[in-house]
């Protein structure tokens, strides 16, 4: 609680998170709220939805609207609330189980509709929360207690996945760069549309393998190399399906692609109980429910 205290920003809380000590994301729910505080978001116009997964923990830990969704059901949720009120800046942060696993569909339908929400994915290839087996981003031969002989299915590539779809914005960070996390979120969220930025997150407790050591020594920056520029996307792809090391930083970014907000005339760029045309339509829905 100390910790919390020493912050004072708008967005902390007066709940302190319940993670391990050490757990990877600490560091992403400390960049997120500075990457909200930098951007000069208020937190009445900020609304995060949590999938279900220690990353959900977070849920009543930042001081802005929250919800807590189903498992697997965040995006969609997500979805909704930014159709009705495009007023609002939307996040999604949720697990590499409950978003690549429970709510796969979700991630490529948001992609292809290029819905304007921010989606973080806490990447950390275990269910934490269900005390450790092995999520869909977890390597072949991961050992947990529910694949004691070894995964035997190759493991998602959500960059690559994200970049076939087609989708706008596609970066990855790590909780132990958190200058550079902070960096991605805020240009995730200035994106206008969807943005995934997908975050190397170690579970310090049960994923013995994707440890804060083996991604310090397996990461390098997509931004080191000057000659790089996030507008090619066949480079990005190339980037992403490398092996020997694990490029972080913004892969590829899109802004010509139309969010799907803007292509509904009838919202006129308004929350949906503002626009002219949506309120003439609600108005039978109102008198029979309130
Ligand atoms: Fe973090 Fe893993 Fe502990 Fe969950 S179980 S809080 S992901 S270290």
């Amino acid at each position: 609680m100390a910790f919390i205290q020493k912050q004072k920003g708008i967005y902390d809380s007066t709940h302190a998170p319940t993670w391990c000590a050490g757990c990877g994301n600490f560091s992403i729910w400390l960049s997120l709220k500075k990457a909200l505080e930098q951007l000069k978001v208020p937190p009445h116009q900020v609304l995060i939805v949590y999938g279900v997964g220690c990353s959900g923990n977070m849920a009543n830990t930042i001081h802005a609207y929250g919800w807590h969704s189903l498992h697997g059901r965040a995006v969609p949720t997500a979805v909704g609330a930014k159709l009705a009120n495009q007023a609002l800046t939307v996040i999604v942060a949720a697990g590499d189980g409950d978003g690549y696993g429970e709510g796969l569909s979700h991630f490529i339908h948001a992609i292809r509709g290029n819905v304007d929400i921010t989606y973080l994915v806490h990447n950390n290839s275990v269910y934490g929360l269900t005390t450790g087996q092995a999520a869909p981003t977890a390597s072949r031969g991961y050992k947990a207690k529910s694949t004691p002989e070894g995964i035997i299915e190759e493991p998602i590539n959500p960059i690559s996945l994200a970049l076939a779809s087609d989708a706008s914005f596609v970066a990855r960070g790590f909780s132990g760069k958190a200058d550079q996390l902070v960096d991605l979120i805020k240009r995730g969220i200035q994106h206008p549309g969807f943005s995934l930025v997908d975050i190397f997150q170690p579970c310090v407790t049960f994923n013995k393998i994707n440890t804060f050591k083996f991604y310090f020594d397996s990461i390098y920056s997509l931004q080191d190399d000057p000659t790089y520029t996030a507008a090619d996307r066949k480079a990005a792809l190339e980037k992403a399906l490398q092996k020997d090391k694990l490029p972080v930083g913004l892969f590829y970014q899109n802004t010509k692609r139309p969010s799907y907000a803007s292509e509904l005339s009838y919202l006129e760029g308004k929350p949906l109980l503002t626009a002219s045309g949506s309120r003439r339509n609600l108005q039978p829905l109102f008198k029979e429910f309130i």
